[in-house]
């Protein structure tokens, strides 16, 4: 579905990304994980162009994306992200944070807007909150919201960067429980995280970075009882 080939990043002096090659096929739940700096939001940015890499190319569905005639909004509705940071609009009901999207990007009329976006809050567990305003809901309901608006785009493939992170503790596992319904519906997702247990659970593949580079990929289970490189097994022992 999505195959990334040779990307490198720079900021600045600074080179992020080192040749980064990360082929996504359909139906796959890809877990990556690595140390702070390592790259991990870059390379995610930079599967849907949010950041342009430097060299090499994002082939998705048989297109390269990073072809400058390529529509970057057609693209980025197909490939979903969310993000740590909900960024819903505060004056909007919850409702009309999802449908506002669905009007404006995929062009529906107002009715078709309410109708698909009352569906994909359902899908997240907020039937409830329709008509609630953000400011009303729990880290973990905004976040459902976010991730609805996603849905609602009717992407190929969704992109989490830590959007637990900056939940309460007791607020995780709802968030955790969208994605799990997700996977069981075959959505392809790749998912920076530090819930390495979750990663365990769903994931269908590990993807270890360390400094901008893969170090290590493979069958999560695997690679967390065996990891082959010292450079993960560290990790692991730090993590505790
Ligand atoms: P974390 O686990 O802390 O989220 P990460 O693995 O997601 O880390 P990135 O956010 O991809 O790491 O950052 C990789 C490197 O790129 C870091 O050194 C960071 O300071 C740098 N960087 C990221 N975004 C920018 C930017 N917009 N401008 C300059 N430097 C950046
Ligand atoms: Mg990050």
């Amino acid at each position: 579905l999505i195959q990334a080939q040779g990307l490198h990043k720079w900021f600045g002096d600074n080179e992020v990304l080192h040749g980064i090659d990360l082929t996504v096929d359909t139906g796959e739940v890809i877990a990556i994980i690595g140390p702070s700096g390592s790259g991990k939001s870059t390379l995610l940015r930079c599967l849907n162009l949010l950041e342009l890499p430097d060299y090499g190319q994002v082939i998705f569905k048989g297109q390269d994306i990073t072809d400058v005639r390529v529509d970057l909004n057609a693209v980025r509705s197909r490939i979903g992200i969310v993000f740590q940071s909900y960024n819903l609009f505060p004056h909007l009901s919850v409702l009309e944070n999802v449908a506002i999207a669905l009007r404006e990007i995929r062009k529906l009329s107002r009715r078709e807007a309410d109708v698909a976006a009352r569906a994909e809050l359902h899908r997240v567990g907020l039937q409830d909150k329709i008509d609630a305003m953000p400011g009303h809901l729990s880290g973990g309901q905004q976040q459902r919201v976010a991730i609805a608006r996603a849905l609602g785009m009717k992407p190929d493939v969704m992109l989490f960067d830590e959007i637990t992170s900056a939940l309460d503790p007791e607020l995780v596992g709802e968030v955790l429980e969208v994605l799990r319904m997700l996977a069981s519906d075959h959505m392809t997702m790749v998912l920076v995280t530090h819930e390495m247990s979750f990663a365990r659970e769903v994931g269908t593949r590990l993807v270890f970075m360390d400094d901008g580079r893969i170090v290590e990929e493979g069958d999560p289970r695997q690679l967390f009882s065996a990891p082959k490189t010292e450079r993960l097994k560290r990790f692991l022992v730090d993590l505790g």
